[in-house]
This record gives C-alpha cells, sequence and structure tokens, in this order.
C-alpha cells in the first residue's frame, strides 16, 4: 500500500530532495558547501520576501522560537503573546522561562486574535518589549491577519513583531520586509518541503540591532553567533550539512514554481478540501481558515480511534488528530507544501473510503465530486 502523509509536519518530501540529500557527504569549510549556503541565504530571502538576513539553524522550528525570545530580551522585559491554540502557547511557555514577565493574551480554539482587542493590549501595556503571534495557528487550523496586526503594532507601540511562521511561509502572502515584521520563523518540514532539522528566522534591521546590544544567556540557540557567521555566508557551528543541501533543491522548486503560484495553489487546495468535507456533511472547525491545513469536526458518532484506523490501514492515509480538548473532537488534513490537486480528491476519497468501513451515512463521491467541481468548475 502507497503511503499518503497530511500532516501538517512533517510533509512529504519530493524526490529530487531526498536524492539531493543522498549524495555523498561534502564538508561544511570546503568551497562548494559555502557556494550552496550563500545561495540558501539568498533563496531564504526570496521567500520571506526580505532584503534581511534569515539564518539557518540546526534545529526544528521551536529551536528557532527558543533562538528568538532568548536573543532578543532580558530578565524582566514585558512580552505580549497571543495564545489561540498549541503554538500560541509555546510562546507564552518561553516568555515566561527567559523574561518571566508575559501577558498572554488567550484566544478561543478556531479563532484568531481581532486587530480592536490587539490594540486594547498595546493600550494596557505600552512598556511591552514585543508581541508575539502565530501566522497560521497548526492545532486550531487558523489564520491570523498578520499584516494588519502587525501594521497596528508599528503604529501604536515600540515592541518587536514576532510571528511563528511555521506553517504559513510557503501557504501564506506574507511580505517580511513590507509589513514590518521584525521576526518571523519558519522549520523545513513544513512549508519547504524538507525532513525536520531546520529553523529558518528571518531578523529585521531593529532587531538586529538589539540582539547586538543584548547579553547572550544561550550559546547554541543564539541569533547572535548566528546573524555574525551569516554575515560571511557561514554557520558558527556545523551545520546539517544533508539539510541545508535538500534546503538548496527545494528552494530551487519554490523559485521555479514562483512564491505567488504557491501562495494560490495553497488557497486552492484548502478551498476544495473545505468544499469536500462540507459536501460529506462534516462542520469545518475555524472561523478564519488557514491554507496550510483543514480542521474538521469528527461528524456525530464518528470515533477517532476507528475512523483513523480505517483511513490508515486500509488506505495508507495519515492525517493529524485534534489536540488538547479536541482531542477526539476534531481532526486535520494538511495540504502543506508538495501537494496538487489529485492529492485532494485523493484524501477525500480516502476519507470517504474510511465513513463507508466504519458505516457512516453519506452520500459516495459526494466529497469527490465536490472536489473536482472546486477545481474544474461546476
Ligand atoms: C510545527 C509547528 C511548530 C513547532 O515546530 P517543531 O518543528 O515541531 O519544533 C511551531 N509553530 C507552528 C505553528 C507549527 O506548525
Amino acid at each position: 500500500m502507497k503511503k499518503r502523509l497530511f500532516t501538517p509536519g512533517p510533509t512529504p518530501v519530493p524526490e529530487n530532495v531526498m536524492l539531493r540529500m543522498a549524495a555523498p557527504i561534502i564538508h561544511h569549510r570546503n568551497p562548494e558547501f559555502m557556494e550552496i549556503l550563500t545561495r540558501v541565504h539568498e533563496d531564504l530571502k526570496y521567500l520571506f520576501r526580505t532584503t534581511q538576513p534569515v539564518v539557518v539553524l540546526s534545529c526544528s522550528g521551536t529551536g528557532g522560537m527558543e533562538a528568538t525570545i532568548s536573543s532578543l530580551f532580558k530578565q524582566g522585559d514585558k512580552v505580549i503573546t497571543v495564545n489561540a491554540g498549541k503554538f500560541g502557547e509555546r510562546w507564552g511557555e518561553l516568555v515566561r522561562i527567559f523574561t518571566g514577565n508575559c501577558v498572554e493574551e488567550k484566544v478561543a480554539w478556531g479563532s484568531a486574535i481581532q486587530s480592536e482587542r490587539l490594540a486594547e493590549l498595546l493600550k494596557e501595556h505600552p512598556d511591552a518589549k514585543g508581541v508575539c503571534l502565530t501566522h497560521s495557528e497548526t492545532s486550531t487550523g487558523t489564520a491570523a491577519d498578520i499584516q494588519t496586526l502587525s501594521a497596528l503594532i508599528r503604529e501604536q507601540s515600540d515592541a518587536l513583531v514576532l510571528v511563528d511562521g511555521i506553517t504559513a511561509v510557503g501557504a501564506h502572502e506574507f511580505h517580511f520586509d513590507d509589513w514590518g515584521v521584525d521576526i518571523c520563523i519558519t522549520g523545513s518540514q513544513k512549508g519547504l518541503m524538507m525532513p525536520p532539522g531546520l529553523a529558518l528566522v528571518a531578523v529585521s534591521e531593529r532587531a538586529q540591532d538589539i540582539i547586538k546590544r543584548q547579553s547572550m544567556t544561550q550559546y547554541y540557540l543564539s541569533l547572535k553567533h548566528a546573524l555574525k557567521a551569516h554575515a560571511g555566508d557561514d554557520t558558527p557551528f556545523t551545520p546539517a550539512v544533508s539539510l541545508v543541501i535538500g534546503l538548496d533543491e527545494a528552494l530551487q522548486m519554490i523559485k521555479a514554481e514562483g512564491i505567488e503560484h504557491i501562495w494560490k495553489r495553497h488557497e486552492s487546495l484548502a478551498d476544495a478540501c473545505r468544499q469536500g468535507c462540507h459536501a460529506l456533511g462534516m462542520k469545518l472547525f475555524s472561523n478564519s481558515p488557514s491554507f496550510a491545513v483543514t480542521p474538521v469536526w469528527l461528524p456525530e458518532g464518528v470515533k477517532w480511534a476507528a475512523f483513523n484506523k480505517a483511513l490508515k490501514n486500509s488506505n495508507g492515509i495519515t492525517v493529524a488528530a485534534g489536540q488538547d480538548d479536541y482531542k477526539d473532537k476534531i481532526f486535520r488534513i494538511s495540504h502543506l507544501g508538495f501537494y496538487d490537486e489529485l492529492d485532494m480528491l485523493t484524501v477525500i476519497g480516502g476519507i470517504e473510503r474510511a465513513l463507508k468501513e466504519i458505516n457512516f451515512p453519506f452520500e459516495i463521491g459526494a466529497g469527490v465530486s465536490a472536489v473536482q467541481k472546486a477545481f474544474l468548475g461546476n
């Protein structure tokens, strides 16, 4: 049986990326590797829409978040974090460890923070040194309007705008420079179509100035070290050589398709996925859906364990479970990274087969038909 991965990280890795990484290892001080790293640094600027440095850290996405908080802030610094799900919650946990002064704003799962509420928070906390946002909250499949929120923060305060873009970069329109963002992070195993192991962090000029002045609280996950090495197209420690080489290949694919086209493709795949689920009588979870992952309520009477087993064992399909309070209530279908229109027919078709296996009543072909119509027109 073919294995078909529809999870929001890890995501499927294209064959040419895997083949590049299978070549014999080279030394990271070789001119051959230096050339690759220099090109990766350049192409990451294209991805993030920035002229500022984007550093490559050898860790998963969370390492990029930790490096951000520990490099920018010191004990006592007040930082506002928005917790609209598991990953927004993580921002708060990091801030509490490194500064001990976190203003955490909880937002109901499935919703994004509204600008009116953020404006109130900024007014209440004029001394905030940063605001931590999540562009695409993966646990709830919900997208926030980073362009509007960032403009608001810039207008009302001097706080840095920190964006977890881990499932948004490469799925949602994003302009690091034009939107006035100070930090944006992504991870290799998400929109970049790579195995896990790299965090990519874009750093604004304003953030670079602060990092330079800050005394270090971390040695390895330090943006100060990383930025200094980046200036010479180098890394402070041995980089994950094979992953950087794979990233070079993935970035060539991204450039060949074009970033605007990639954003549109994700929007269209997400739309078709939602229509397919809707046609099967399933309710959508988010009121501001992400283009990376579609969260769906499990229909009345459908148990996650039985549904997941039918999907996996009979169809080779892995989707993601709900998290925390929504563990047995929702499931999440990813279309982030290396996916096309036929993949959406596959996953909705697989869901139909699983529903049939567990005797859930629905009209056979309704979901697949809705996906076809979404792409081909009615
Ligand atoms: C996956 C993810 C993370 C965590 O990344 P790891 O690579 O698992 O450390 C953080 N934020 C969001 C929005 C994510 O989707």
